[in-house]
């Protein structure tokens, strides 16, 4: 079977529109209205020779226990199956509360954690990706989801990591 890369993070962030990226295709749904994608949906993705199954998360309807402990649950379920777990945060607006909440469940993850910071699509926020050191996560990958700016980069570590 081939290695599980799960993408998570809070609606509107770009899990999917970055999931898009990595499979080099449209395929994943990407919607400007939070909470589209289907709960959860896997993809076969190729980048430099190597197969591995990407997995988007999200589009859940918040539960009675409301938005930042389903996006917990995700992220829990995806720390559990995936050998992978990417999390994405928008740089444009920085650590949410429930960014927290989701990097407080990945901290104890035993599996490897990339930290993306989405919607860099210039320099202009390339000063602000620092301050997402304090998800504890490591270090941010600056990425741009839409305009395909350093997803090279990200897929190499995904590569690294997986
Ligand atoms: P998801 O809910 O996390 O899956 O987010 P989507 O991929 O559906 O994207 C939500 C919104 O953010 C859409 O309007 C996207 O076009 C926009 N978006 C996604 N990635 C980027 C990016 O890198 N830069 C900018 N400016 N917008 C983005
Ligand atoms: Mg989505």
């Amino acid at each position: 079977p081939q290695p599980v890369l799960a993408v998570v993070g809070r609606p509107n962030v770009g899990k999917s529109t970055l999931v898009n990226r990595i499979l080099g295709r449209r395929e994943a749904v990407v919607q400007d209205t939070p909470g589209v994608t289907r709960d959860r949906v896997a993809y076969d993705a190729l980048w430099s020779g190597r197969k591995f199954t990407v997995v988007d998360t999200g589009g859940w309807e918040p539960d009675a226990s409301g938005l930042q402990a389903s996006v917990a649950k995700q992220a829990e379920l995806a720390m559990q199956t995936a050998d992978t777990v990417l999390v994405v945060v928008d740089a444009s607006v920085g650590a949410t509360a429930t960014d927290e909440a989701v990097a407080k469940v990945l901290r104890r993850s035993k599996r490897p954690v990339l930290l993306v910071a989405n919607k860099v699509d210039d320099d202009r926020l390339l000063g602000d990706v620092a301050s997402l050191w304090s998800l504890g996560l490591g270090e941010p990958h600056p990425v741009s989801g839409l305009h395909g700016r350093g997803s090279g980069d990200l897929l190499d570590a995904i590569l690294e990591a997986l």
